[in-house]
């Protein structure tokens, strides 16, 4: 399949490379781009020059953010003496949706998949330790999904945690086991974080 236009081509060829998209949305994307106005197609691209130049991590939960701390950690209201670890920025938009949740978050940004190559070492786990070393967290809620992964990891950290005499507990999952923390909603994931147990 050719267009013969290299430009439309390398348009196709990078929507074709996100999640979730096959090369015949790739393709309808790229017509849909075409048919935008100059100013459209700026903004389009601004926007993922912006987002990428602009957001980083928080420096204590490792959340995206435009500012050095983000507003969660910044907020006086929250509850620092509670931190729910979850795999990536996508699950704190689903805590927060509950309303429920006032502690802090972790952000480890991925979860140990050996066979992925991805190692504990690759994860924000020690920028996790650093924060409870000055007592003042009292429990750690290992959030991560309820996959191999998810667990895997779960029990790996709360390993680490444990010696340094803070609780940990994990979401008492009502979600079906290898369902996406993502895709589970407000009330399923309120009642698996009030029902969560010690581990
Ligand atoms: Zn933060």
């Amino acid at each position: 399949m050719g267009y013969n236009a290299l430009p439309l081509e390398n348009l196709i060829e990078q929507f074709a490379s996100l999640p979730g998209i096959g090369r015949k949305t790739a393709g309808r994307l790229a017509f849909y781009v075409l048919s935008m106005s100059e100013d459209e197609a700026k903004a389009f691209s601004d926007a993922i020059l912006e987002a990428h130049e602009r957001i980083h991590n928080c420096k204590i939960c490792q959340n995206y953010t435009d500012s050095p701390v983000c507003d969660i950690c910044s907020d006086a209201s929250r509850d620092k003496g509670t931190i729910c670890v979850v795999e990536d920025a996508k699950d704190v938009v689903a805590f927060e949706r509950t309303h429920e949740y006032k502690g802090l978050y972790h952000v480890l940004h991925g979860l140990i998949s050996p066979m992925d190559g991805i190692g504990p070492e690759q994860l924000f786990i020690k920028e996790l330790l650093a924060r409870i070393q000055d007592g003042s967290v009292k429990e750690v809620i290992m959030a991560t999904n309820p996959t191999a992964e998810g667990e895997v990891t779960a029990m790996y950290i709360s390993k680490l945690l444990k010696p340094l005499g803070v609780k940990v507990s994990r979401l008492a999952y009502g979600v079906p086991v290898g369902s996406d923390l993502e895709y589970a909603d407000e009330v399923t994931l309120y009642k698996a974080l009030e029902n969560r147990n010690e581990i």
